[in-house]
Order: structure tokens, then sequence, then C-alpha cells
């Protein structure tokens, strides 16, 4: 039996699994058609991070990339999730309402892979525009392909981020091809929905200034991408892997050195975009 938690969390580097282990194949799947119950890791408040302003994250659980640097593989399994009926996720929402706006941020719908889940994204972002709140949708793109050209608008803002450009590479690094996350960004820049892209930057892995390099003319050629962020790779969910009892080849990956993010955001600033 699963110790029960609180839906909002401090942090989403808590380690949480077995909390929708109750809940049987059949109505998770059934909650995958629907949207009417979503599996929730936790959420978060407060961060100036995942999008702008200050917002509330949003963290789903599932994902079908295995990236050798996640910081939280306890949201690969959707069952280790918080099952959150619809109309529950709504009414947190709202109390958040006033403030949210006030400081100019909103929803941000991240994971995990939040589109494992669309359904339900697509349904708390409805009820979020409802409210006047602004959204953000942090996803791997690999399942862009399951929204329509409408439901594309439901999110503000996409944060997509982009593991890396050569194939091999992006093979290796998240076992699953790069082609749908390149497909999914040109479908957004073809419907000129902002983007914010994002790349983890891990030494020995994804450190090539070349490859970078590419990542930045692609982004340049899209036209809509407002920001990139570097994010330096931490170890601050390393612990979870041992916890799971998964291997961990990054156990002993030191976090870059400084001047070797702002080296790949001059990459980036080079090719005319901002980067952080
Ligand atoms: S896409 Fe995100 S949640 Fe999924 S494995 Fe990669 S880092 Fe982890």
């Amino acid at each position: 039996m699963s110790q029960r938690v609180n839906l909002e969390a401090p942090t989403p580097y808590e380690l949480r699994t077995g909390q929708g282990i109750h809940v049987s194949e059949q109505e998770v799947q059934a909650a995958l058609v629907s949207g009417d119950l979503g599996f929730f890791h936790s959420f978060t408040t407060g961060s100036t991070l995942d999008g702008p302003g200050v917002r509330i994250v949003a963290w789903l659980t599932g994902c079908q990339f295995k990236c050798l640097y996640c910081h939280n593989p306890d949201t690969w399994k959707m069952t280790n999730g918080i099952p959150v009926p619809l109309a529950r996720a709504v009414s947190e929402l709202r109390k958040y309402r006033h403030g949210l706006n006030a400081m100019r941020g909103g929803l941000t719908i991240s994971g995990g892979e939040p589109l494992m889940q669309h359904k339900f994204v697509c349904r708390l972002f409805e009820a979020a525009k409802q409210l006047g709140i602004h959204t953000a949708l942090d996803t791997n793109g690999a399942l862009g392909h399951r929204l329509t050209d409408e439901q594309l608008r439901l999110a503000d803002l996409v944060l997509l981020d982009i593991k890396s450009w050569t194939p091999e590479r992006h093979q290796r690094l998240v076992s699953a091809p790069v082609e749908p996350v390149l497909d999914f960004a040109r479908r957004l820049a073809a419907a000129s929905r902002p983007m914010w892209l994002r790349y983890v930057f891990v030494p020995g892995h994804s450190d090539d200034y070349d490859d970078i390099a590419r990542i930045a003319e692609f982004a340049r050629s899209l036209g809509s991408v407002q920001r990139v962020d570097v994010l330096p790779f931490h170890q601050m969910g390393g612990f979870k892997w041992k916890e799971l009892g998964m291997a961990y080849a990054l156990a002993n990956v030191e976090p870059p050195h400084p001047s070797a993010t702002e080296r790949a955001c001059q990459i980036f600033r080079a090719a005319g975009l901002k980067a952080l």
C-alpha cells in the first residue's frame, strides 16, 4: 500500500511512487480517452523558470522518453502519480487565479511528458483560459501530433525540449527518434505559436558545440522562438534512480562549468536568439 501524499509539493524532486496503483488499467485507459482524470506527480507554486511571470507548475506522470539525465524518473510511470479528477484540478487552479494574474504568470503543465495525457491537458487548459489564466505547455514534443490545430492554440506558449540535433545522439540520449520533435517545432512555427526552446547541457553527453550550432540554426529558421533556455545538468534527481533500483549512467557526471553553458548560450545568441 502506498503512502498518500499531498498534491502540492515544495519541489518536483520529491520521490513519488505508487500513488495511483489502485486505479485499474481499464480506468486509466478510460481517463486517457475522456480527460476526466489526470495523474499528477505534484504541483508546485512560485516558479519563475517555467514560463513568463510567476507560475503554478503541474507535473504530470507518464513519459515515453528515457533520457539518460532525467531528473524525475518517478514520473515515467503514469500510475506513480496521484489520480486527480479534472474538477478538483480546476478548483485548485481557481484559488490562484488572481495571484497569477497579478504576477503576470500562469499555469505551466510539465512532467513527465504531459501529452501522454493530452485530453486532460487540453481540458485543463480550456478551463484555465476560461479563468483568464495564461497557459504554457512544457513538452518533449514527440507526441505533438496528438493535438489538433485548435488544441495547439490552447497553449499560449510551448516550452519545447530539443535534446540533440543528431539522430544517433538523440536516440542514445533519450531512446527515441528526433524527427517527431523537429516536426512538431516546424508545425508550431507554421502556426505562429510562440516557443521557448530548452536544451539540457550535459558534460560528455550533450556538450557538442557543433550539434548546438545546428539546433541554433534550426531555431533561428523557425521564426517564432522567443527565447532559448540552456539548462545545466545537475544531480538533484540523481538519488531517484538509485531509490527506484534503476541503473543511472550519469551517476559520476559533474554539473558543467558555467563558462561551458555560457558558450552554448553565445551560440544561440550568435544566431540572433535570446538565450539564458
Ligand atoms: S522527457 Fe523529461 S520526463 Fe521524460 S525522460 Fe526525458 S527528462 Fe525525463
